[in-house]
């Protein structure tokens, strides 16, 4: 019988199952230790109502069903679907869950990319939607009306670094509205600091372009449930858009896996370490931090000259993602938040003062050091 990692790894911690993450999945073949990565896209039926289980690639194929169980896993869902970018994970999600006219609740402050989004489906499928201030949740709940399927939510935010209790506002929705279902973007924060499903989510997705895959070098999606339902339409609709992530990446995306527990406690312990000392810099006015985590953001004062700060970087890049080993700056005004009415972005606190700031896996003093002398050579005067 067929030994799977799940039978050998249950009861084990996070760690342990990151790290033999892929590991025993080909014990009835070779025993490789590295999961195997097909790249076929045809599998071979011995006859008529005869399968091994796999029949074509963008239904699925051995290698991303490997990836799917583990992120599953990961998030305590049951279900986990590999998408080919973070974009696509979110597009699967809304393009499963509403219809024509439905309604939805997004809290303010979000990846750029995802307003983009909503603000296409509004015009093309006539859904609409409300924006929560991730504050009050009898505000929230006053947005609910009988058309409202989800509330979309991201936490901490971005790039503001505003914090949603996912539990309260699960607790407070469900109690009147068991039908509304509330999906979280746990890109920044990863499993390892944030579990939406066990807080009362129905739905976590990432980009797992950031952390996930964390190398800078893969463009990946996932989305994962806990609710039978729900995964068997997002199923038939991956199928049906084509949307999959392909056997390379996910197998990479394994890989990466391997290594997130030990990546993400030094991308917090660095990320604990600049927001502290961030503060203390003359020409930094204010330092957003959520208290875990790699993400920072910062307002540089008037008298820096931003565009100076950024060529005056030598270790730090000035690059639009996250999640790398490498120290990411961004502007969201220019870059992830570029197509956010200004008028929406400067009620955030998006200013173009605001830097956001992805801390890598370098020393801390050294991104200290950087960040420290590109302010101090970007002043004016
Ligand atoms: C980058 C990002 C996305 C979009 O993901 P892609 O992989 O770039 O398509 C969505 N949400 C958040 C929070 C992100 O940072």
């Amino acid at each position: 019988m067929k030994k799977d990692a799940s039978d050998c790894l249950s009861g084990c911690s996070v760690d342990t199952l990151l790290a033999q993450a892929g590991n025993r999945s080909d014990d009835n073949k070779s025993g490789s230790i590295s999961t195997p990565l097909y790249f076929s896209t045809a599998f071979r039926h011995p006859g008529l109502g005869d399968s091994t289980g796999f029949d074509y690639a963008r239904v699925t194929t051995p290698t991303r069903q490997i990836l799917e169980t583990e992120l599953a896993k990961l998030e305590n869902g049951s279900r986990a679907f590999a998408t080919s970018s973070g974009m696509s994970a979110i597009d699967l999600v809304f393009s499963s869950l509403l219809n024509y006219g439905d309604h939805f609740i997004t809290s303010d402050d979000l990846y750029g990319g995802t307003f983009r989004y909503f603000d296409a489906i509004k015009k093309q499928s006539n859904v609409s939607f409300d924006i929560w201030d991730g504050k009050s949740l009898e505000t929230l709940r006053a947005l609910i009306t009988d058309r409202t399927k989800l509330i979309w939510i991201e936490t901490p935010s971005n790039p503001m670094m505003k914090v949603i209790d996912i539990k309260s506002l699960v607790q407070a929705i469900k109690k009147d509205f068991p039908e509304v279902l509330v999906a979280v973007d746990n890109t920044f924060l990863t499993p390892i600091f944030q579990k939406p499903l066990l807080l009362g989510a129905d739905i976590v997705v990432h980009s797992a372009t950031k952390y996930l895959a964390g190398h800078n070098d893969l463009l990946a999606g996932v989305v994962i449930t806990n609710s039978t339902d729900i995964a068997g339409i997002i199923e038939t609709q991956l199928i049906t858009r084509g949307q999959v992530l392909d056997s390379f990446s996910s197998w990479l995306l394994i890989r990466s896996l391997k290594t997130l527990h030990l990546r993400m406690a030094r991308h917090n312990e660095s990320g604990q370490y600049l927001a502290s000392k961030l503060k203390e810099i003359a020409g930094i006015n204010q330092v957003l931090y959520s208290g875990l985590g790699g993400m920072v953001s910062f307002y540089v004062a008037e008298d820096v000259d931003v565009n100076l700060f950024l060529r005056g970087l030598k270790i730090v890049s000035f690059a639009e993602s996250l999640g790398g080993p490498e120290t990411l700056v961004t502007i969201p005004t220019v870059q992830t938040h570029c197509d956010m009415p200004e008028e929406q972005r400067l009620a955030l606190g998006i200013t173009d003062r605001l830097i956001r700031l992805s801390v890598g896996l370098e020393d801390p003093n050294d991104l200290l050091k950087d960040l420290t002398e590109a302010i101090e050579g970007a002043k004016h005067g």
